[in-house]
């Protein structure tokens, strides 16, 4: 009996308490280079995930960029699945990531916006 859970974290939304979920939307990685022989790409260099998030709680979207590692081989089932970021628990997830993105921050005012205006 296995029931396909959908992908998910909690408590790595900054705008919301550590029981809020933050739903798996859509993954992407980015690589730093690309080793050749004989015109075939075997390894990959430096690899970090993105991973994009939906916030249940305040409906932010998040991106998070995951290290996996410095050389990859082309094969390795971390680069297509990733599973492997929800094997971790979310302050491990959080302890190696890093929000790179998020749609709804606090409130960026220019340093002259009076104190009257800012409340
Ligand atoms: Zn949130």
């Amino acid at each position: 009996m296995s029931k396909e859970e959908p992908l998910h974290h909690s408590g790595i939304c900054p705008n919301c308490p550590a029981d809020t979920d933050q739903r798996f939307l859509y993954k992407a990685d980015e690589r730093s280079g690309k080793y050749r022989e004989a015109g075939k790409v075997l390894l990959y260099g430096r690899v970090e995930i993105l991973s994009l998030f939906c916030c249940v709680g305040c409906g932010a979207i998040l991106v998070y960029k995951t290290f996996l590692e410095d050389i990859v081989d082309v094969d390795n089932p971390n680069l297509h699945d990733p599973k492997w970021l929800f094997n971790l628990a979310s302050y491990e997830f959080l302890r190696d990531s890093f929000l790179i993105y998020s749609t709804l921050k606090k409130e960026h005012l220019h340093p002259s916006t009076p104190e009257d205006v800012r409340q």
